[in-house]
């Protein structure tokens, strides 16, 4: 196959080039325990100041690699991710705080916030979006790596598949109960994700990888295997961004804190893949892209609707219809009792308290509009 072209080693010279000059003293003293490590040093961090990467889904694995690259000093993070803050994420989602929860920020609002007063040195970007396939090639390109915070199958297939169409390296991830997993994946030198989940005779695997149907919304979640997870994740991210590809693991490492079994197989491509051999990318070309979908909880996601929402205006209108509704900058919630609306200002919502799509259809059309 002609494989697309991993552009990180393009890139290589033109790096070279722009740090020339080298850092700043300040840069020195921030990162000198990272430049220490020998195997980074300081051309590796110089490197690293000048990489970029883009983050999808900003929750407990987004949260707490974002920490953990931000503070190690690469150049640029964008962060996309549809959810606001709530209490119950504060157990995981590391970045966030109780005064995010209390004024539901957006997740990425949040985490830009936090990030930038954790290092200004970090060029952060945060966008409350849901990835779609629309969406999909303009936000991923232009940076060096994608990252996967996210928390479902179909987004990440359709990352995978934006990633093989750009020729990017994109690392998956996931965590549920106290078991964890994740592979750095290649376009065209290692298995995709594709290769992974969707080979013929293994049509389980995605179950297996993530004990059958369970979510973290059904059997919970532990800050401790995110933790895990998101450090082997970072770690390759930093290892690629450094300019030390030869490092890479390359393969798919799982770990279960609470039983402290620790597993590393390797992952061999599909000699027929779908998308990384004969790029039929059709989770990017959007064929069957639903415009309701379920976002855990107890939950539904409409995001059909193209144009924006003055949330001003609608917060006026539905004054009289509901008792409670509160928003901010970025976002209108209020209660019909037994919902709860959610409402972003490209017009997206989420609809709290029902699994059923024509339920939220029809909440959406009464109290938004259709
Ligand atoms: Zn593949």
């Amino acid at each position: 196959m002609s494989g697309a072209k991993w552009r990180y080693d393009k890139r290589d010279i033109a790096r070279v080039k722009c740090s020339a000059h080298g850092m700043k003293p300040e840069e020195l003293e921030k990162y000198s325990r990272q430049i220490l490590f020998e195997r980074i040093g300081q051309t590796g961090q110089e490197r690293l100041l000048n990489a970029s990467a883009m983050l999808v889904g900003c929750g407990a694995l987004g949260t707490s690699f974002a920490n953990l690259l931000v503070r190690a000093g690469i150049g640029r993070l964008r962060i996309i991710d549809r959810d606001f803050v709530e209490p119950s994420n504060l157990q995981r989602q590391t970045l966030f705080d109780e005064a995010d929860a209390r004024e539901a920020l957006p997740k990425a609002v949040a985490a830009e916030r936090h990030l930038r007063a954790i290092n200004s040195g970090v060029q952060v970007e945060g966008i409350t979006s849901d990835l779609t396939p629309k969406n999909a090639t303009e936000l991923l390109s232009g940076f060096d790596l994608i990252l996967d915070g996210t928390d479902n199958f179909e987004t990440r297939l359709l990352i995978n598949d934006a990633a093989i169409s750009l020729g990017v390296a994109w690392i998956y991830a996931a965590v549920v109960g106290s078991y964890g997993v994740t592979m750095t994946i290649l376009p065209g030198e290692t298995a995709c994700l594709a290769c992974l989940l969707e080979s013929g005779e293994d049509s389980g695997a995605r179950g297996e990888l993530l004990g059958g149907d369970a979510t973290c919304d059904t059997v919970g979640v532990l800050q401790a295997a995110v933790g895990a997870i998101s450090s082997v994740q970072a770690m390759e991210a930093i290892k690629l961004l450094a300019g030390k590809p030869e490092a890479l693991n390359r393969r798919l490492v799982s770990c279960d804190v609470w039983s402290g079994k620790f597993q590393s197989i390797s992952v061999e491509r599909n000699t027929h893949c779908r998308a990384c051999v004969r790029r039929n990318l059709i989770y990017l070309n959007g064929e069957s892209q639903p415009h309701i979908t379920m976002c855990g909880r107890d939950s539904v996601q409409i995001h059909e609707r193209g144009r924006k929402l003055d949330l001003a205006e609608l917060g006026n209108r539905l004054n009289g219809a509901s008792r409670d509704v509160r928003y901010n900058d970025f976002l209108l919630r209020f209660r019909v009792a037994p919902y709860e609306l959610t409402v972003f200002a490209d017009g997206r919502a989420i609809i709290k308290g029902t699994k059923d799509p024509a339920v939220a259809r029809s909440l959406y059309a009464r109290y938004i509009g259709s």
